[in-house]
C-alpha cells in the first residue's frame, strides 16, 4: 500500500541546500534588482550569471525537463519541492533556469520545434542565454479565443502576419516571441489558429507600450503590433491550425508551476502572521494571545496546508499518467483556489501588521496584487471553474424518476425490500 507523505533523505538533503541558498544568495537580488527577465542589465550579469553557474554545477538547472533536455528529469512532485523553495523569490526561477514563460515555450519547443528551431531557438533558451515570449491575449479579449483577429496570411514561401496582442509579459527583454494566428478563417478558431516563432527584431514587429502592474515600476507587460510581419513557414511551430494542440502543452504543466510557487510566498506571509503576533502586544497581551488572531493564524495554516496537499497530490497525478489530459480536472482545480489562497493568507498578513501592513515597505500589498494576477494569467477562475464542473459532471448520470435515488422515504422502500426476510422474521418473533 503505497500513501506516502515523507522525502526521501537523499532529495531532503538537496532541498535543505536549495533553501539555504534561496534565502541567502537569491532573495537578497529581489531588493537590488529590477525585472528577472531583464537579461541584459549589466548587473543580472554581475549577480545573477554567477549564481546560475552553481546551480547548473550542481544539476539543478532546469528542473522541469527531462534528461535529454538538459534538465534532470525529476518529475513533478520533486519540482514542487523545489518551486515552492523557489517561490520565496522573484529571482528564484530564473537562477534555477525554470521561469515562466520560458519554461513552458521550452516545452512547445521541444515538443514540436524542428531541428533548425530548435537549434535557434530552444538550445539559447535551455542555456539561459535569452528569454521569450508567449503572445496569445489580445486587447479586445484574452479569455475567449473567438473574439482573437491577429492573422496570418499565405505570400510565397513565407506567412504576413498582421494584428496586436496584449499582455505579453518580458517581450521588451524577449529574443523571439511564440505567436497565436489565425490562418483559416473558414473553420472555429479551435483548428483555424497556427503558432509561430517570431524574432522580435523583426520588421514590422513594434511595442506600442510596455504595461506595468499596480504601481510596479517594471512595465513589463507589452502591448504588441504586428505589422505585415515576414515569417518564414519554417518558423510555423506545429502544423497549420494545431495553435491550441501545442498551446496545451505549456499551459496544462505552468499552471501547476505557478501553483507550486504560490505555496512559497503563501508560506511567506503566514511566517510573518506568526512572527508578528508574537511579537506585538496590544491592551495587555501580544496578538499571539487573542482568539480572533488565532483563528487568522489557524485559518491561514489549514488552507495553506490543504492547497499544497491538492497541489502535490496533482504533480504526483501527472508523474504517474504522464497525460495532462488525464488530469485536467485536478490542474484546474489547483488554478481555481491558488487565487484566493494567496489572497486571504496575504490579506489576513497585512491586517495583522496594521499600518506597516498596508505600506511600500512591507511585502503584502504586493502578494494581494499578485493573487489577482494567478486569477488571470493562463485564464481567469471563472474558466477554471468551469472546467472542474463539467470534468466531475462526466461521473454523473441525471435520475428519470421524479424523486432522486437518495430520497429517504425511496431508499428506506428499497433496504426494506433488500432486508425482507430478516425483517419479516423478527416481525414473527416480535409481533
Ligand atoms: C500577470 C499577467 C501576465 C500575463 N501574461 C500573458 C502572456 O505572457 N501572454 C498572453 O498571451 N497573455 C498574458 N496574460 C493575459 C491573460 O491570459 C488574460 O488576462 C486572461 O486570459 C484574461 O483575459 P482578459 O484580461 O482579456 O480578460 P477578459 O477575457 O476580458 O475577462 C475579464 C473577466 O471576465 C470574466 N470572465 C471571463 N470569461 C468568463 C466566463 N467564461 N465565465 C464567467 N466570467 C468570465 C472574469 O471575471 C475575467 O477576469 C497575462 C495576464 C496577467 C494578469
Amino acid at each position: 500500500m503505497a500513501w506516502d507523505f515523507q522525502t526521501d533523505p537523499e532529495i531532503q538533503a538537496e532541498l535543505d541546500w536549495i533553501e539555504q541558498f534561496v534565502r541567502e544568495e537569491v532573495e537578497p537580488l529581489d531588493h537590488v534588482l529590477g525585472s528577472p527577465w531583464n537579461i541584459h542589465d549589466p548587473l543580472f550579469k554581475q549577480l545573477v550569471k554567477p549564481l546560475q553557474a552553481q546551480v547548473k554545477a550542481r544539476k539543478l538547472w532546469a528542473c522541469h525537463l527531462g534528461p535529454e533536455l538538459g534538465g534532470a528529469g525529476y518529475g513533478q512532485v520533486r519540482l514542487a519541492l523545489i518551486n515552492e523553495i523557489l517561490g520565496r523569490s522573484l529571482f528564484g526561477p530564473i537562477v534555477f533556469g525554470c521561469q515562466a514563460p520560458d519554461s513552458g515555450n521550452g516545452e512547445i519547443l521541444a515538443h514540436y520545434g524542428t531541428p533548425a528551431q530548435k537549434q535557434r531557438y530552444l538550445q539559447p533558451l535551455l542555456d539561459g542565454d535569452i528569454v521569450s515570449c508567449f503572445a496569445m491575449t489580445e486587447p479586445q479579449g484574452g479569455a475567449d479565443p473567438a473574439v482573437f483577429t491577429t492573422e496570418a496570411v499565405r505570400d510565397g514561401d513565407d506567412w504576413l502576419l498582421s494584428g496586436e496582442k496584449w499582455f505579453a509579459s518580458n517581450a521588451r527583454y524577449a529574443a523571439f516571441y511564440i505567436v497565436m494566428a489565425v490562418t483559416d478563417k473558414s473553420v472555429s478558431v479551435y483548428e483555424g489558429m497556427s503558432m509561430f516563432i517570431v524574432a522580435a527584431d523583426a520588421p514590422g514587429v513594434s511595442i506600442i507600450r510596455n504595461v506595468g502592474i499596480a504601481d510596479d515600476p517594471a512595465a513589463t507587460h507589452a502591448y504588441l503590433s504586428f505589422d505585415k510581419v515576414r515569417v518564414p513557414a519554417g518558423d510555423m511551430l506545429g502544423a497549420p491550425g494545431q495553435a491550441f494542440v501545442v498551446a496545451q502543452v505549456r499551459l496544462g504543466g505552468g499552471r501547476v508551476h505557478h501553483a507550486m510557487r504560490v505555496i512559497g510566498q503563501a508560506q511567506k506571509a503566514l511566517d510573518a502572521l506568526c512572527e508578528r503576533s508574537l511579537s506585538r502586544s496590544t491592551q495587555g497581551s501580544r496578538l499571539a494571545d487573542k482568539q480572533m488572531i488565532q483563528e487568522k493564524i489557524a485559518d491561514s495554516w489549514i488552507e495553506l496546508e490543504q492547497f499544497r496537499l491538492l497541489v502535490m497530490r496533482t504533480a504526483w497525478r501527472i508523474d504517474q499518467y504522464q497525460d495532462y489530459k488525464r488530469v485536467r480536472k485536478d490542474i484546474a482545480a489547483v488554478k481555481s483556489v491558488m487565487p484566493k489562497v494567496l489572497h486571504d493568507i496575504a490579506a489576513r498578513a497585512l491586517h495583522v501588521h496594521g499600518s506597516l501592513g498596508v505600506s511600500e515597505e512591507m511585502p503584502f500589498t504586493g502578494y494581494i496584487v499578485r493573487s489577482f494576477q494567478m486569477g488571470l494569467a493562463d485564464g481567469p477562475t471563472e474558466v477554471h471553474k468551469v472546467t472542474v464542473a463539467k470534468q466531475l459532471l462526466r461521473d454523473y448520470q441525471p435520475c428519470d424518476e421524479l424523486f432522486p435515488d437518495y430520497h429517504r422515504p425511496t431508499a428506506a422502500a428499497r433496504a426494506r425490500e433488500k432486508y425482507a426476510e430478516v425483517l419479516a422474521s423478527l416481525d414473527e418473533r416480535h409481533p
